[in-house]
């Protein structure tokens, strides 16, 4: 049975309860992390995510509240003794400085590293992450204060699609990205240069034709009564203020 669950829904300030935005998808015998931040092997449990599942790590864009946590989350899963390998995505923006970030650590000297395999996606429009059984996941260019990309996932199983904003201001290659989602992840920080508010991010959803949306990358004291009020105005269709360890169910 495919899944989406949240490993944090806070913006770049986390609080006791909401960690960074960051969350795991699965299909199949694939589980995809989505940014890796904090303490990922902690956030990963409390989810009820075994790391040895995870498959792929896709990295949005090369913020700290969104690739930060790499290293630790590589050191951990090393001194834990995983073997099966890693696949890292991401534009070349971002995974030059991931490689540099790791290449700063040293990593190269930890001897039996399980293998990590960095790939660089272009930064096109409908670009393609992967294809295999289980998943079609494909990224767009988005509009952030640095080079970011916009996911959609197709399960192949469930048939079900999901789409995820990462950090963006209103964007019409999500819109087209996203076109006809199952379920629209937007952020929805506030409004601001890089950011969408709850309005504009169900206005996403709308053009979209999205059927459900919900919201992250939130400030962690939101009232979500007024979070999802401001979104009402865009969206007639299920809008969700998302929480940490919340599970969305793909079958
Ligand atoms: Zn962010």
């Amino acid at each position: 049975m495919g899944r989406v669950v949240f490993l944090g829904t806070a913006h770049s300030i986390a609080d006791d309860h909401h960690n960074n935005t960051h969350l795991v998808i699965q299909e199949g015998d694939r589980a995809i992390m989505v940014d890796c931040v904090g303490y990922p092997l902690l956030h990963l449990r409390r989810a009820g995510v075994d790391f040895h599942q995870i498959t792929d790590l896709i990295l949005t864009h090369f913020h700290p509240d969104h690739a930060s946590g790499l290293p630790l989350f590589l050191l951990d899963m090393w001194l834990l003794h995983r073997k099966a390998p890693l696949t890292v995505h991401g534009i070349p923006h971002t995974i030059d400085r991931a490689e540099e970030m790791m290449h700063l650590h040293e990593w190269e000297t930890w001897p039996g590293f399980f293998p990590v395999d960095f790939h660089r996606v272009q930064e096109v429009e409908d670009a393609t992450i992967l294809e295999d059984t289980n998943f079609r996941i494909h990224s767009s260019p988005v509009k952030h204060l640095l080079p970011t990309i916009g996911l959609r996932f197709d399960l192949r199983k469930s048939g079900k699609s999901v789409a995820y904003s990462s950090d963006t201001e209103p964007s019409p290659a999500l819109v087209r990205l996203a076109s006809g989602v199952d379920v629209l992840i937007h952020e929805a920080t506030g409004s601001g240069i890089g950011h969408s508010s709850p309005e504009q991010a169900a206005q996403i959803a709308r053009q979209a034709g999205a059927a459900s949306l919900y919201l992250v990358h939130y400030p962690p004291d939101t009232n979500p009564d007024q979070w999802i009020g401001e979104a009402r105005k865009g969206f007639s269709g299920k809008i969700i203020l998302a929480q940490d360890q919340m599970d969305i169910p793909l079958d």
